[in-house]
């Protein structure tokens, strides 16, 4: 399998290539050419698989320069730290299936695909004998998982960046009390974007890039959506077979259009077993706005209780916009330029109703938020954590509009995550899973730094391998 760029400015490279460049080198995104499908013989013969073998079939299809052994292993690695064999339950909440993806070290969706690009990481530096600095920022949930899938690997060095004050208590902590040495947290006098901006800025510099070997972590490295390709076709498989519908419906609550950027390329991938992505945001709707009006337009963040969600510049966007765009590099160049300039980018009336058949989307605001969390422990006994809720509540209010079929609510986080949240919901805080128990009185660690790329520089220079 071969990788371009969106911005078609680099020649093809290989998944190892595009692994270890993270962002592409003329600042697009990178992207399997072509995108792969899986004809109905072969579903069927991968409806009984367990999670990591399935995830080994559909990994091999966009995976040519590593051996089935040494994929094999670094997907069993990966996973032998979630706890429980299914590593992505499914459990039936009143009329919704709920996806869990919150069985990992960290408590968040981003563990699947974390730990196996620590793990990726960590083999590729064994193969070239060399050293790479991660660098990457977070809106709460990507750092820890991040961190906990590099923690005390030989040969990496992390650097994670987070609004100070942004990320919820529990978030915090997960970040800064990994004693390892390789670990560098970064708190940022800023938001999230600001975060993301230095990020994306420091890895344009491509001489800066080079000498200090940076890696990236955030959803803009291709690995991670791959990984997270796996428990869109696992739980559709599952559930089909459950309740023989033809097609289901996925609600994903979304804020850098990573995770249901994997759903659409499952949708792809499995045609027509995928009906509609439910593309759920909270009162950062950029990405809702562009589905109804066929308007992307930047706004300011506000601070929600579902904070990994609180985004305006969806980095992910890119890729989905150039399959919009019929795959032309320089329809991309040119958006993103108008977006500099303009702050937004417009589609045609044409590509809106294209839109329409991938997405359907809702904008859930906080007391929504709030109520449904209350009414579905109240019906059910099942506590959903504030992100989760932003997309059970959307499948519920797009219900009607919807491809016929069940649908199945990612469950993005844990709830002990967001205590407070849950707190004025239900009355009480979940209880804490192990891993939480304790954590406020562990030592931690973090530095204090203005949201200027040359601060963030420096900081490297001085801590880098
Ligand atoms: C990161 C995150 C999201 C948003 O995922 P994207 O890939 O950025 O759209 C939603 N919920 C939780 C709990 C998260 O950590």
């Amino acid at each position: 399998m071969r990788y371009i760029s969106t911005r078609g400015g680099i020649d093809p490279i290989s998944f190892t290539e595009a692994v270890m460049m993270g962002l592409a080198a003329d600042g697009g995104l990178l992207l399997p050419d072509p995108l792969p499908s899986v004809d109905s013989a072969t579903l069927d013969e991968w409806k009984d698989l367990s999670y990591p073998k399935l995830a080994l079939k559909i990994m091999g299809l966009f995976v040519d320069d590593l051996s089935d052994k040494e994929l094999e292993a670094l997907i069993h690695d990966a996973y032998t730290t979630f706890d429980t064999p299914d590593i992505t339950p499914i459990v039936k909440v009143g009329k919704h299936y709920v996806l869990e993806l919150f069985h990992g070290p960290t408590l968040a969706f981003k563990d699947v695909a974390l730990q196996v690009l620590g793990n990726l990481f960590s083999l590729l530096l064994r193969k070239s004998g060399e050293n790479m600095n991660i660098l990457g920022a977070t809106s709460g949930d990507t750092g820890s998982a991040a961190i906990y899938g590099v923690r005390g690997k030989d040969n990496i060095n992390i650097f994670i960046l987070h609004p100070k004050g942004r990320v919820s208590k529990v978030q915090g902590l997960q970040m800064t009390t990994v004693p390892e040495k390789n670990v560098f947290n970064i708190a940022v006098q800023g938001t999230f974007d600001d975060c993301q901006a230095i990020v994306k800025a420091i890895f344009n510099q491509l001489d800066f890039k080079a000498r200090y070997h940076l890696g990236s972590i955030n959803s803009i490295n291709w690995a991670r959506v791959l990984a997270q390709v796996v428990y869109y076709v696992y739980a559709a498989l599952k559930v089909k077979e459950q309740t023989g519908a033809g097609s289901i419906n996925f609600s994903v609550p979304t804020g850098n259009f990573g995770d249901i950027f994997a759903g659409y390329v499952a949708r792809r991938l499995i045609q027509p077993n995928i009906g509609r992505l439910i593309l759920a945001t909270n009162e950062n709707n950029i990405l809702t706005r562009f589905v109804l009006q066929g308007r992307y337009a930047k706004s300011k963040v506000i601070p929600t209780i579902s904070p990994s969600m609180d985004i305006q510049v969806a980095s992910n966007f890119e890729r989905y916009l150039y399959y919009l765009y019929n795959q032309e590099p320089e329809r991309i160049k040119q958006a993103f330029i108008f977006l500099d300039q303009k702050d937004e980018i417009i589609i045609s009336q044409e590509e809106r109703a294209r839109v329409r058949k991938d997405f359907a989307s809702a904008s859930i605001d906080q007391a929504s938020t709030i109520t449904t969390i209350r009414d579905i422990y109240k019906e059910t006994g099942y506590i959903l954590d504030p992100h989760t809720a932003v997309g059970v509540a959307a499948a519920e209010r797009l219900g009607p509009d919807l491809p016929k079929g069940p649908t199945i609510c990612l469950a993005t986080a844990h709830p002990a995550k967001f205590p407070e949240a849950v707190r004025k919901a239900i009355g009480r805080e979940p209880e804490r899973p192990e891993s939480l128990k304790g954590i406020e009185s562990r030592p931690s660690r973090c530095e204090i730094l203005a949201a200027e790329v040359d601060a963030v520089k420096n900081y490297i220079v001085k801590h880098a391998l």
